[in-house]
């Protein structure tokens, strides 16, 4: 190294040379007095519980212990400031040892590099983002995809190690920018192609095309029949629940039938799929039951004579219960909007108030399989043995993960469960996420751990090169 003063940090893989009183091109590390440092303090979550404020459950603390998984430690050094080791075949930055109801348990505690790593957003709206497969974007730059919808929410498929590694430079920069800001809590603005724009939030409500949404719908307009049909039968002949997957139709339904209700004659647009249940009545958007119907009427067709009879009432509603509208038919069979009878109001605020709350989510997906296992064993694939054994269990910065099944550690974490600030970067581009792996002290020198390097949590604590210990968290209890 031309320059003495010059610290090399060799913590990934871009080996940075800093200045004295400078940080890395990832803010992670920095020279302080000619002393590579790790700038955030390292987070213990007991004393995360001390200082008052609020943390998930994490570990299953509160739970008895079945014996087959390891229970937490009292104390928790999480991995959130650990540091990282590179290459990974060096043991990670900390193992420490405690015990556990007499038991010895070591916890590993890395902060995982992920190049293979991405979020799923779920975004709980009817209002239609774009189509599936569609391309997501950030900054015009492309981040990810919509993906198939879920019950009542929209999904989005964004980062991966494609949008981090094949694209152009400027791609894997702005997917990396945007993947770290909303697992860090922050509010990003995306556009989907022939899309709406969103600004996402995990844990807040969504902002779609400057519209903040509300409600998350009760359900399809199946479910909405089913559940409301006894507070509509006998107040109204037919109900209309406006959905741009399922449409209800209260006369057809199995829920009116059952009830005794007769047949209105209503033709309705779209695909019969089962008695009262319609499929695409209309093309996706923002209008009623996020179809881009903006007059419910466009999917009415028409009235059977031999069924429906002047004065006949009928009350068309979406899944929300925002929209709603109400119709007598004339003397030709036509609806006529009427105002709203009151003994039909307190169903249509039912609705409503059944509606919980509109937010977006972010899990945080990545694989730990590969190399980071050799920072816990010489042997890396007995810990993906161990954990699908539920001998070792994973967390993140503390939070549960859920474990997919199948080859290697595939995680996916609620961001809001963690602690503040708990995500960071490295400019490779990937992601660094905290990941700690916890079992017993004899489970795991059985599988080949570095056990030469387990150190007593008390000695971690007190070890005064791990600078203060912060006690800040932002999890939901
Ligand atoms: S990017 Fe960060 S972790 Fe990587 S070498 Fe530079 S300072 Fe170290």
């Amino acid at each position: 190294m031309a320059d003495p003063d010059l610290v090399r940090c060799d913590a990934c893989p871009v080996t940075c040379y800093i200045k004295p009183g400078r940080a890395g091109a990832c803010d992670r590390y920095a020279n302080e007095d000619g002393k590579l440092v790790r700038v955030d303090p390292l987070v213990v979550l007991e004393h995360t519980i001390e200082a008052g404020e609020k943390v998930v459950p994490f570990l299953g603390r509160n739970t008895e212990w079945n014996g087959e998984i390891v229970k937490s430690p009292s104390t928790f050094v999480t991995a959130i400031g650990a540091g990282t080791t590179y290459p990974d075949y060096k043991p990670a930055p900390f193992i420490v040892s405690s015990k556990v109801d007499g038991v010895d348990t070591v916890t590993v505690v890395t902060e995982g590099i992920f190049s293979y790593c991405g979020v799923k957003v779920k975004i709980d709206t009817d209002r239609h983002l774009g189509p599936e497969r569609n391309l997501v974007r950030v900054e015009g730059e492309p981040v990810g995809h919509v993906t198939t919808g879920e019950y009542g929410s929209q999904m989005l498929s964004l980062g991966g190690v494609n949008h981090l590694t094949h694209g152009g430079k400027k791609e894997g920069r702005v997917t990396c920018d945007a993947l770290l800001r909303l697992c860090n809590g922050e509010a990003v603005e995306m556009v989907v192609d022939e899309g709406a724009t969103a600004i996402i939030q995990a844990g807040k409500p969504p902002i779609i095309n400057g519209k903040m949404e509300e409600r998350m719908r009760v359900g399809c307009g199946s479910a909405t029949i089913g559940m409301f049909a006894k507070q509509w039968y006998g107040k109204v002949d037919e109900v209309v629940v406006v959905d741009d997957h399922i449409t209800g139709v209260l006369s057809e339904h199995q829920a009116g039938k059952v009830l005794g209700a007769e047949d209105t004659g209503i033709k309705i647009r779209g695909r019969k799929s089962t008695p009262g249940r319609y499929f695409h009545v209309a093309e996706p958007g923002f209008g009623w039951g996020g179809t881009n119907v903006m007059d419910p009427l466009e999917i009415v067709t028409g009235f059977d004579p031999k069924h429906a009879k002047p004065g006949l009432r009928m009350l068309m509603v979406s899944t929300t219960g925002e929209q709603h509208a109400y119709y007598e038919l004339d003397e030709n069979l036509r609806p006529v909007e009427k105002e709203l009878p009151a003994n039909l109001r307190e169903s249509v605020d039912r609705i409503a108030e059944n509606c919980e709350p509109a937010l977006s989510t972010v899990l945080f997906m990545a694989g730990a399989g590969g190399s980071l296992r050799a920072g816990v064993t010489e042997n890396p694939v007995r810990l993906t043995r161990s954990v699908r054994q539920a001998i070792t269990r994973v967390t993140a910065g503390g939070a549960p993960v859920y474990v997919w099944p199948g080859g290697g550690i595939t995680y996916m974490v609620d961001v809001t469960l963690l602690p503040e600030r708990a995500f960071g970067y490295v400019p490779t581009p990937a992601l660094v996420a905290p990941i700690e792996f916890t079992l017993k002290l004899e489970d795991y020198a059985a599988l080949g751990g570095h056990v030469d390097h387990v150190r007593p949590v008390d000695e971690v604590l007190k070890d005064s090169a791990l600078r203060q210990v912060r006690a800040a968290s932002k999890g939901a209890a």
